[in-house]
């Protein structure tokens, strides 16, 4: 009761006011802590935007008409750029991008894990049209690409001949715009490219100055191969290489953090540019089914790998059973006690008759921490519209509530960083992810003692809380908690 109370009184004091005759050109944001976005520590400053550019940071005083915020008690930070991001058809409904601008999310890369729009021009034309709430740009899929070439026959290595034809259409789309190409190289499509077509490819962003951005090809105990793997590529195409959503998700890598860190730190030394990118949760949702990848659905051995894989049938919690209703929240291992069977039988009796949605733990908080300290790892959901994964919703303020206001993983500033200016760098923004004079004015406001996610594994589309103001270039998208319904955002063609 007394935190909404609270929440109430500081939405009062984010409240705008406006001096004089109102122009909606100029606004002075005042006494807010500014965290610039550098790493730098917070400095009690105001800022003030003209346009769509931040003007003037410093002490500065209201002018006739201008339109103050007082961010007394708040964080004033860069806006957010969420580098791996599956909104590309959420934007037809949902334009505003409502759950991605109450994250702060303000620039959104579509196209990750190798499944982009195409052609990229029409898509990033079509944004232009939409008027969307945040900046948008693409990846161009590998898989899609591939698909294209290769038809309902890509269950196999590509020829010379197809590759060519697959690196034309990736240069196509970085002449479009693209920032880059993305894969998803443990995905259907992607997984039976060899290790030289993707080299192939990815050379060819790398002569238009993009980079590669990869879903590795396994995020399970081979996954330090699949680090190597990445790394490799960034080496012979001479490109940059950005590892998604980095994470080690089965028993038999959990707590190997390190381990990766090492290979990755050991490419950079030796000149590879690689990054990666981390999002705050440690379970996936999907099917049941996914948890045995042979597909051997009745076979007992590969299921009892499948379940000992994620550390035992105590961290599956089904979500969601058409025939099994009253299974609904409880974990598998509950389910088998309960009918005196075993984990495996369940799982098989389950699938049997017709599957059933569940939530599975698959990675250590401690592998999630260790990520999150290297100053190479940045922030992204692998959300988006839509999604129904509490990412979707809840990814940038649970990095801030969580892990750094509760555990104290991180500074803020270092947090900032990680969502804005480390993004805007691998991708060549020059004039995002900082708050400085000249800068676009893609700018938020936070209250740091509130901002946290709310979504769950059960209520996937809760909206965070303390995300008070969301500014566009220039212009106010959420106003003291409220969504104004502007949609200023830019499409941003990729130039080198
Ligand atoms: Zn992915």
């Amino acid at each position: 009761m007394l935190r909404v109370l609270f929440c109430q009184f500081t939405l009062l004091l984010a409240s705008i006011t406006v001096y004089g005759q109102a122009t909606g050109s100029s606004t002075l944001i005042r006494g807010g802590s500014v965290i610039d976005g550098t790493g730098r520590a917070a400095r009690l400053v105001d800022l003030r935007i003209i346009g769509n550019r931040i003007v003037a940071i410093g002490r500065l005083s209201p002018k006739m008409g201008e339109k103050v915020i007082d961010a007394r008690g708040k964080v004033v930070a860069p806006g957010f750029i969420d580098i791996h991001n599956h909104s590309e058809r959420g934007f037809s409904t949902d334009p505003e991008a409502r759950s991605q601008i109450r994250q702060g999310i303000t620039t959104i890369l579509v196209g990750p894990d190798g499944s982009s729009p195409w052609p990229i021009a029409d898509y990033l034309k079509w944004g232009g049209e939409q008027r969307l709430a945040t900046n948008l740009l693409a990846f161009v899929g590998h898989a899609t690409v591939r698909r294209k070439v290769l038809g309902d026959n890509y269950k196999r290595q590509a020829t010379p001949e197809e590759i060519r034809r697959m690196a034309e259409m990736v240069e196509q789309g970085m002449r479009d715009g693209a920032v880059g190409l993305s894969s998803g190289l443990e995905y259907d499509v992607g997984n039976p490219a060899t290790t030289e077509e993707v080299i192939a490819l990815a050379a060819v962003v790398g002569r238009y100055g993009g980079i590669y951005m990869s879903h590795v090809r396994d995020e399970a105990d081979l996954a330090m191969d699949a680090f190597r793997e990445a790394i490799r590529i960034g080496r012979e195409a001479k490109v940059p290489v950005q590892i998604s959503h980095i994470k080690l998700g089965t028993v038999g890598v959990w707590g190997k953090a390190n381990e990766a860190v090492r290979i990755i730190d050991d490419a950079r030394r030796s000149g590879v540019d690689v990054t990666a990118d981390c999002y705050p949760y440690d379970a996936w949702a999907s099917t049941i089914t996914v948890l045995v990848p042979s597909r051997r659905h009745d076979d007992p051995v590969a299921v009892a790998k499948g379940l000992a894989d994620v550390g035992g049938a105590g961290n599956i919690l089904i979500t969601s059973c058409r025939t099994h209703p009253d299974f609904e929240g409880s974990t598998l291992e509950q389910i088998a006690s309960r009918r005196n069977i075993t984990p495996v039988d369940a799982y098989i009796r389950i699938v049997k008759d017709g599957g059933a949605g569940v939530v599975c733990k698959s990675m250590i908080d401690d592998d999630i921490q260790t990520f999150y300290r290297q100053p190479w790892v940045m922030v992204s959901s692998d959300g988006g519209i839509g999604m129904r994964h509490p990412r979707g919703a809840g990814t940038f303020p649970r990095v801030l509530g969580r892990y750094v206001r509760e555990r104290g993983w991180l500074s803020l500033e270092e947090a900032v960083s990680k969502m804005s200016a480390l993004p805007a760098r691998r991708l060549s923004l020059r004039d995002r992810g900082l708050l400085k004079t000249g800068m676009k004015a893609d700018v938020i406001i936070f209250d740091p003692r509130l901002v946290n996610d709310r979504s769950t594994m059960l209520e996937p589309f809760l909206e965070p809380v303390g995300m008070e103001t969301v500014i566009v270039n220039g212009q106010i998208v959420i106003d003291a908690g409220r969504i104004t319904g502007a949609r200023p955002g830019e499409v941003i063609g990729f130039k080198k």
